[in-house]
């Protein structure tokens, strides 16, 4: 148990200093400077204490004993208590200054660091972990980390005070430090419980608030869904609960914190009620001057600061270690490896032979096996099956964003698993059942250029750029742009709210073709554009995109009539190769697509 414990703290030291060392390294600069105001400040701390005591012996008991005191000597001493009050004001605004802008930096570094990542992952992480969840991460769990780095200047000057102001007092008075110096062990026992009482009161909020961010997610994202099916009451009363557990943890550790640090402060108070009372009979004795006195009371008053701004961080460093560990696991993930030995994609429309392709979900059974065909260059191939049957994986598989379990897919001859990413994506292009568009422009959610502005000069590049027109007409969407007040200009809202489920896909779909891909995949990416639309859309591409090899998921007939050739999946196998006509003769073939067109029709 003890030995798990001594680990644990091995741990979090180590996990420290990993953190501080990751910020120094981002940002030196605020760090240092950081430092040199806390320094400062705790120095014009201790001067302060010194100059009290000046004050007392050459200004105050002159002026008791004598009846008068020189009025150079009041000038100076006047002097160098304003000019320690200057020091410790700027060394003060130093090290706030400096604490806000190490936050914010680091802060941003680390956003922008998990941000990355997560655009590097593969598909199987983003799959794997909710966007709440990774939302947690870039937010509550970077500002949790930042606050270390932060707040180390503090700490670091706070301590070099604490141990200036013991050094000198044991110079000038070994007894009285003594006295000052029974503090030191109780204040590390009280630290050492803070840390431990507030461990896991720490972790908890930083995790409830990882939570709550996920539950706020996931019920505003499915808002549509959640007024259908009238279950507002249950999604509130969900937040609710996740939002009540998050306040009682935060009051829980609020309420923990606050009697520590009523303990930890009253420690110099103590001390310094002890000093005065021993204190008092040194100077009797005349071991000590008044002065003196008065400057060690007044120091030992002053230990509170650094004493409560060392065990305040101390407190706060599971919680800040918390979030540096869940930025860290995202920071850690493996990235998909480097493709060994790139080959370049040879040029020309691309002929697609799939070999043995095989794929299973993590922790799920095989959703592809064995999987095989061909699509000479330029062909229209259509996958089709029932729900589950693998068709989205398939194509999924065929964009190389997840790599198989087994198998390969050839692309003119070249190992798809072995194209170099930029060759990829300059080849292929998918469209999917979902689409997702941007908060933009029409133009922009098609060229991938927020900054084009059709409308704002002939030399724009959107403007300029003959694949808007080309990839808007291919997708039958020339009209549906033209109809909107600002034309292409016209911004389409969150998740393009403002347009149908069916302008949404064929925004989409013109987003592929804009791409200009000799890869073209398609996955049901016109299954909510009505009957006639759909059948324009596959006959232009069919008659337009000679060069272009396109594959297609679909469940309409007459799309996979439209086909030169018809794939049909059976639980993630090929049961069945061949033009639509000829597949129809298998009875499970046929006897899908009609429930498919049936459905259709009723709907
Ligand atoms: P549909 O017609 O309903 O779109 P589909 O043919 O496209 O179906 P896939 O989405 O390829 O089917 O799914 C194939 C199998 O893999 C199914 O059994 C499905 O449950 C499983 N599957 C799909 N996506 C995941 C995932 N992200 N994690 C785990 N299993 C998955
Ligand atoms: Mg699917």
């Amino acid at each position: 148990m003890t030995d798990q414990r001594t680990a644990g703290r091995f741990k979090q030291v180590r996990r420290s200093r990993a953190l501080l060392l990751a910020a120094f390294r981002a940002h030196p600069g605020p760090i240092a400077w950081g430092l040199v105001g806390s320094l400062l400040y705790g120095t014009s701390l201790v001067a302060w204490s010194v100059a009290l005591g000046v004050l007392c012996n050459d200004v105050v008991i002159p002026r008791f004993d004598d009846g008068h005191v020189a009025t150079g000597t009041v000038l100076a001493v006047l002097v160098a208590v304003a000019a320690v009050g200057v020091v410790q004001g700027s060394a003060g605004l130093i090290r706030r200054w400096t604490l806000v802008v190490t936050r914010a930096r680091f802060d941003a570094t680390l956003r922008d660091a998990v941000v990355r990542r997560y655009h590097q992952l593969p598909m199987t992480y983003h799959q794997a972990h909710s966007t709440g969840q990774k939302l947690a991460h870039v937010t509550t769990d970077a500002e949790a980390a930042a606050e270390l780095p932060a707040r180390l200047p503090d700490v670091l000057g706070m301590l070099v005070l604490f141990v200036v102001t013991v050094g000198w007092v044991v110079v000038v008075d070994p007894v009285l430090a003594l006295v000052g110096g029974m503090m030191i062990p109780a204040l590390l026992l009280v630290n050492s419980v803070y840390q431990k009482q507030v461990e896991v009161p720490a972790e908890a909020v930083q995790e409830r608030l990882g939570r709550v961010t996920e539950v706020a997610h996931e019920s505003f994202d499915g808002a549509a869904l959640v007024k259908t099916l009238g279950r507002d009451r249950v999604e509130r009363d969900r937040f609710a609960a996740e939002a009540a557990g998050l306040r009682d943890a935060k009051i829980r550790l609020a309420v923990r914190e606050w009697m520590l640090d009523s303990l930890v402060e009253s420690i110099p108070t103590v001390t310094s009620l002890v000093i005065v009372i021993v204190g008092a009979f040194r100077v009797n004795s005349g071991a000590i001057t008044v002065g003196a006195l008065v400057s060690f009371v007044n120091v030992f008053a002053m230990l509170v600061v650094p004493v409560r701004t060392i065990g305040n961080v101390l407190g706060d460093v599971p919680r800040m270690l918390a979030g540096y560990t869940r930025v860290q696991a995202v920071l850690d993930e493996p990235l998909p490896p480097a493709t060994a030995d790139p080959q370049p994609l040879p040029d020309g429309p691309l002929d697609v032979r799939v070999q043995d392709l095989s794929f299973a979900y993590p922790g799920g059974a095989a959703a592809l096996s064995g999987v095989s065909f061909h699509v000479p260059a330029g062909a229209t191939v259509a996958i089709t099956g029932g729900t589950g049957s693998g068709k989205s994986t398939l194509l999924l598989a065929l964009t190389g964003l997840v790599p198989p379990a087994g198998g390969t897919v050839l692309l003119n001859g070249a190992d798809l698993s072995r194209i170099s990413p930029a060759d990829r994506v300059a080849a292929v292009a998918a469209a999917f059942q979902e689409p997702f568009l941007f908060a933009g422009s029409l133009a922009g959610n098609v060229l991938l250029d927020f900054d084009a502005s059709v409308s704002a000069s002939a030399s724009d590049s959107a403007a300029a750029d003959p694949r808007l027109d080309e990839a808007l007409r291919l997708a039958r969407a020339t009209a549906l742009v033209d109809g909107q007040p600002n034309g292409a200009d016209t911004p389409v809202g969150e998740r393009g709210v403002t347009l149908s489920g069916g302008e949404r896909q064929r925004i989409a779909l013109a987003r592929a073709l804009a791409h200009r891909p000799r890869l073209l995949l398609l996955d049901e990416a016109t299954s909510a554009v009505d009957a006639t639309t759909r059948q324009e859309i596959m006959s232009g591409l069919a008659t337009g995109l000679t060069s272009t090899t396109t594959i297609v998921v679909t469940t309409s007939a007459a799309t996979l009539a439209l086909a030169d050739a018809v794939v049909y999946l059976q639980q993630g196998r090929v049961a069945g190769i061949g033009s639509h006509a000829d597949l129809l003769r298998i009875d499970g073939y046929d006897r899908l697509i009609r429930a498919y067109e049936r459905e259709r029709v009723q709907a």
